[in-house]
């Protein structure tokens, strides 16, 4: 799964710029994710938090692999790899209640930084054909090893989407794993993700992957349209079936 790029949009008010703290007197930016209102000053030159793409303020913090937060994802940044294990194990057992997607062979999982990420995933040649992306987190099987690898730092929820998004792909290849439509594999993923937002009562985050600008988005609209047609278990169905 990849970070959502944040559009931006523009409107009109008298409030303060949550990154440089000027009053805004003119157009301001609002991001998908939040109430926060930015200057166009602080949109063009600010470097970007890395988990939700808002310009830093004058506070952030910096991961050891590079990567800036800013405190409002820092506030629910899982940095903790116990913390971590226990949300991978709740988010698998979600997915596994709601959606019944359960594996015969187990997936084991790790907790990893940007440089380790990037190295696991040019082992696979598929991976690098899909151009550029940001990354969160990965799928692989390796022989009999398969693995989920997940991304430290991530907010909470941002990390429950993409677990889920990774275990949709475990189970993809136990169940279907000639699945070659791009649209259906990762449109499901999708969902899965999208699912399970919601099935935690997450309705702003789940509305927020409809939202936005991200390039599996008419991929999970998709199979959005699958679900319409055929509900969730006649989706699931279909994925096994798929080629
Ligand atoms: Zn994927
Ligand atoms: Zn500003
Ligand atoms: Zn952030």
């Amino acid at each position: 799964m990849t970070t959502p790029s944040n559009q931006s949009s523009i409107s009109a008010s008298l409030d303060h710029c949550a990154a440089c703290g000027c009053q805004l007197t003119g157009a301001y930016y609002t991001l998908l994710d939040s109430d926060e209102r930015y200057c166009p000053q602080c949109i063009d030159t600010r470097p970007r938090c890395d988990s939700c793409g808002a310009p830093l303020g004058p506070h952030y913090w910096q991961l050891h692999d590079g990567r800036l937060q800013c405190p409002r994802c820092h506030r629910t940044a899982v940095y903790d790899s116990e913390l971590a294990k226990t949300l991978f194990d709740e988010t698998v057992a979600g997915v596994v209640t709601q959606l019944s997607l359960t594996l015969n062979v187990g997936v084991e999982f790790r907790l990893v930084d940007v440089p380790t990420l990037q190295s696991v995933r040019s082992q696979d040649l598929r991976h690098t054909l899909a151009g550029y992306e940001r990354v969160l987190g990965l799928y692989q099987r390796q022989g009999r090893l398969r693995v989920i690898y997940m991304l430290y730092g991530l907010p909470r929820l941002l990390f429950r989407a993409t677990v889920a998004h990774e275990y949709a792909h475990a189970w993809q290849g136990e169940q279907c794993p000639l699945l070659s439509d791009d649209r259906l594999r990762e449109g499901f993923a999708e969902w899965v993700a999208y699912r399970h937002l919601l099935w935690l009562g997450c309705m702003k985050a789940a509305q927020r992957m409809l939202s936005g600008s991200h390039p599996y988005l008419p991929a999970l609209r998709y199979v959005l349209e699958l679900e319409q047609q055929m509900g969730i278990p006649g989706v699931i169905a279909y994925i096994r079936k798929a080629e």
